[in-house]
């Protein structure tokens, strides 16, 4: 069976994005985190450290809800619940 391209994956993924983020940042400790491991290890790239604005940005509408950030994060700054009610991610069968 053929390997799928990431396109073909992406397209088994359903986004309904909330008006609000379901994840929050503690922006202080961003400011001082030497890793900023959550913009590397995000399979969605939800998280952008804009450099010049010292502020980490979060792109909530793309989150695959996988939870690997919140664990990552060495300083437990991010504030993470799942999407409300019938908003987020839906993964359809291909
Ligand atoms: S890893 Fe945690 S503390 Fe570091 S930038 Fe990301 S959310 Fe902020
Ligand atoms: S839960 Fe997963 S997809 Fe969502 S922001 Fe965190 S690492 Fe990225």
């Amino acid at each position: 069976m053929k390997n799928k391209t990431l396109e073909e994956k992406l397209y088994t993924l359903k986004f309904k994005p909330d008006i609000y983020s379901h994840l929050k940042a503690n922006q202080e400790f961003c400011k001082n985190c030497e890793s900023k491991v959550c913009t590397t290890i995000c399979p969605a790239n939800v998280y952008d450290w804009l450099d010049a604005e010292q502020k980490l940005v979060i792109n909530y509408e793309n989150c695959l809800e996988c939870g690997a950030c919140r664990i990552a994060c060495p300083h437990s700054a991010i504030e993470w619940r799942y999407p409300k009610g019938t908003c987020g991610v839906t993964f359809k069968k291909s």
